[in-house]
Order: structure tokens, then C-alpha cells, then sequence
């Protein structure tokens, strides 16, 4: 197997793989590549040896210490950062060189001509953001414990410009909304989580006047995919990737259309990811151009975040819990499944729905469905002392669907690593 590379990819890709190789500070891909007895690595065969590279995930990160990890000489001014540790599993740290993310700042705030901003994120959270966002406009650093306090001193100084998670927002409104015409608010910057179709609604009929403003990226890799004003107008997820600071493999790779975003580092990162699984769905829109001078490629993220636990309604589901259940049916369905997580706006109220999709053995049945959907919902618990079916009697959630998956589909030929799949 071999990809189509255009040589000034090559060039970066090979450059990028001796680097990990020969690095004096972490044998961690020496170690992790060494069953490949990878030599004379060139632009002639990077296409063939790239593709045999194994994939890296959260879990290989997570298992070798942070500082066996780095790979460039630190040098200040750098920093330190992490993820946010799942059910059993610690974070993962990272390390970012602070000067290489100007790139980040001027794409995400070049064109916002703002008066006064508010940063509202919890204390260590999204500094990269607002390290750019200092540079660039006076910057009101809110406290999201203290909401009140902050609305009070937003509208004093008259805002216009607003960075936050849609969770935050949602719940700064309240006090927001008494105390400040929110009709000023011009920009709407949204980080750290999707801000789901609902939530969208919601905040469109509260800031008739804003562009809102997605980032997609994560901690481990930074900035990934940016809005430019056009795209931000769309308002749906669709981004212009960062192929300037990775290269970008979709898979399924035989067919580059719907697939898993991975993604290898272009330049010299102290946390060098190469071929990271980032769990994220989605697909280049190669038949459309942007009308913006951007030269990244677009591309439209969908069932964003799959994972192992998923937080929805004050909530934590697990994969686990949803497995013991469908083991019972393992006659009937493959020992597979994927859960959807969706949000809907029903008046002024969200609403969560969740589809589990299987894959049945032999023929498709009516009664089959009629049955799992039965077991689930009455029989998922979210913890010892509470269960699903109070969550649909408090209309939190609509009732558990089950959906038949086409074992044929492209998303079902690739190994699943996580099976709940958020879409807010
Ligand atoms: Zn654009």
C-alpha cells in the first residue's frame, strides 16, 4: 500500500520521520517503530513506509512518561498542558512551544475588529487562546465561578466580543441577559467544546447580531481546524484544516471520502504526534472552494468525539454500561455497537436523544429492535442507585432507538476504539 504525496509533502514527511528517529531527546518512535527496521528513509519510498507506520493513540501517550516524550531541546518560553483524564485513565501531558502558536492567533483573530473581549473559561483552561487573544484587543478575564460578578463588570465595560464553552455561555445568559443589551454582542469565539444545532438555535435567537465563531482543536494537537468569516457564517462544522502544521490522513485511506481525521505534525513540535488517531469523523468537501484567501482544504466534522464515556444531561455515560445489556443479544447482533448522542432545543429546553446502532447477524427484524430498545430502556443504569428510565420520566432524554447498521458501510469496516459517539 502507498499514498500519493506531492514532493514538497514528502520533503516535510520524511524530514519529520528521521527527526522522530534520530531525536536525541526521546527514543519514543526509535522504540515504538523498531519492529519496521525503517532505514534509508527517502522521498522515493516515504509514500510506502509512511502508510506501514502504526497508528498512535491517546492510550500509547498515556502509557510513556511525559518527559520520555519530548522532543526538541525546551526552551523557554514554553508550556505545559493537559488533557482531561477519563474513568480510570490519568490526563495526558503536553508540551507546546508558545512563539509557534502566533499562526493560531492571527488566523483566529485577524479579521475580528472587536472593542473589549471577555475570556470565560475556568483558570488553566484555553491560555493558548487567550495569549492571542491579549495581543490582539483589551481582554476582560472573567471568572466562571463567580457569573454574577462578571456580568456586572462585562456590561460596565461594554463587551462586544465574547470566548467561551457553550455550557459557560448557556449558563452566563442568566445573569448576562438582566444586566447588559446583549444585542452589542458582535462575536461569539466558541472553544473547548461543539457547540451542538440546538445550542446554536438558542444563541442565534439570544445574538441576532453576533457571528459565531468555532475553533475545532484539542489539547494534544493544539489548533486543528479554524472558521474563517465566510465559514462562520455557514454555521455548520465545517473548518479549514491546518495543512500547514499537519498532514492530514482520513481513514478509511481507499477511500478518502468519510473516515477518521488523523493527523502528523509538519513541524517540530516538542510533542511530535505522527499518525494520531484524534477518534473524529468527518470528510473533505474537495468539490467546494471558500471564497476567503485561506488555502487550507475544507472539511466538514461530523460525530465528533468518540469515546468511552460521554457527559450529556448532567450525565456521565460509560460504554460499558450499554454493553452488558447488548451482550444479551449476542446471538442476534455482532459484538459491535455505537451509541449516538444528539441534542435538541424543544422551546427553551434541551433535549437528549440517543441512537444505539448494531449490527444484526442474518436478517433484519421488526421484533429484534422492539426487544433491545425494551432492554435498554428499562434496564440501562447510570450508576448504582439511579437509572435511564428516570431520566426519560424527568424529560431529560426521549427514549433509547436502536438503528440497524449496514455491516457494509464504511465506518463498520474499521476497527471501532470508542463506541459512544457525541454529535453536540
Ligand atoms: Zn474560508
Amino acid at each position: 500500500m502507498s499514498i500519493s504525496l506531492n514532493s514538497q509533502t514528502k520533503k516535510a514527511l520524511v524530514e519529520i520521520l528521521k527527526f522522530s528517529l534520530e531525536n536525541p531527546y526521546s527514543d519514543f518512535y526509535r522504540r515504538k517503530y523498531a519492529p519496521l527496521k525503517l532505514k534509508h528513509i527517502n522521498e522515493d519510498n516515504i509514500g510506502n513506509i509512511f502508510v506501514s507506520l502504526p497508528l498512535l493513540t491517546k492510550d500509547d501517550l498515556l502509557a510513556s512518561p511525559p518527559f520520555d516524550r519530548i522532543f526538541t531541546k525546551i526552551h523557554s518560553p514554553y508550556v505545559i498542558s493537559s488533557t482531561s483524564g477519563t474513568t480510570g485513565k490519568g490526563p495526558v501531558i503536553i508540551f507546546i512551544n508558545t512563539p509557534s502558536e502566533t499562526a493560531e492567533g492571527q488566523l483566529t483573530w485577524g479579521k475580528i475588529n472587536a472593542q473589549c473581549g471577555l475570556f470565560l473559561f475556568p483558570p488553566g483552561v484555553q491560555w493558548q487562546l487567550l495569549t492571542t487573544m491579549i495581543r490582539a484587543f483589551p481582554v476582560y478575564i472573567g471568572n466562571p465561578y463567580q457569573m454574577k460578578e462578571t456580568a456586572e463588570i462585562a456590561s460596565r465595560i461594554k463587551i462586544d466580543t465574547i470566548a467561551t464553552t457553550p455550557t459557560a455561555l448557556q449558563h452566563f445568559l442568566i445573569f448576562l441577559e438582566p444586566a447588559y443589551d446583549i444585542s452589542k454582542i458582535k462575536h461569539i469565539l466558541f472553544r473547548g467544546e461543539p457547540l451542538s444545532k440546538a445550542q446554536q438555535t438558542f444563541f442565534r435567537n439570544k445574538f441576532p447580531n453576533a457571528i459565531f465563531n468555532l475553533l475545532y482543536g484539542m489539547r494534544e494537537a493544539g489548533q486543528i481546524g479554524v472558521q474563517c468569516d465566510v465559514l462562520s457564517m455557514r454555521e455548520e462544522p465545517i473548518y479549514h484544516l491546518r495543512s500547514d502544521k499537519f498532514f492530514i490522513e482520513i481513514l478509511p485511506a481507499e477511500n478518502e471520502e468519510a473516515g477518521e481525521l488523523v493527523l502528523t505534525h509538519l513541524r517540530k513540535d516538542p510533542t511530535l504526534l505522527i499518525r494520531y488517531r484524534t477518534g473524529d469523523l468527518g470528510w473533505f468537501l474537495r468539490d467546494e472552494k471558500c471564497s476567503c484567501e485561506l488555502n487550507f482544504p475544507l472539511f466538514k466534522l461530523f460525530g465528533r468525539n468518540r469515546r468511552e464515556t460521554i457527559h450529556a444531561g448532567g450525565v456521565v455515560f460509560e460504554a460499558e454500561t450499554f454493553n452488558v445489556i447488548l451482550k444479551d443479544f449476542l446471538e442476534n447482533i455482532q459484538n459491535n455497537f455505537e451509541a449516538h448522542f444528539y441534542q435538541r432545543l424543544i422551546q427553551d429546553k434541551i433535549q437528549y436523544d440517543i441512537v444505539v446502532r448494531v449490527i444484526p447477524k442474518g436478517s433484519v427484524n421488526e421484533m429484534l429492535k422492539i426487544r433491545l430498545e425494551e432492554s435498554l430502556n428499562n434496564r440501562l443504569r447510570i450508576s448504582n442507585r439511579f437509572s435511564f428510565s428516570e431520566l426519560i420520566r424527568q424529560d431529560l432524554f426521549s427514549p433509547i432507538k436502536v438503528e440497524f447498521a449496514d455491516p457494509d458501510t464504511q465506518i463498520y469496516k474499521m476497527p471501532l476504539l470508542y463506541k459512544l459517539v457525541s454529535h453536540f
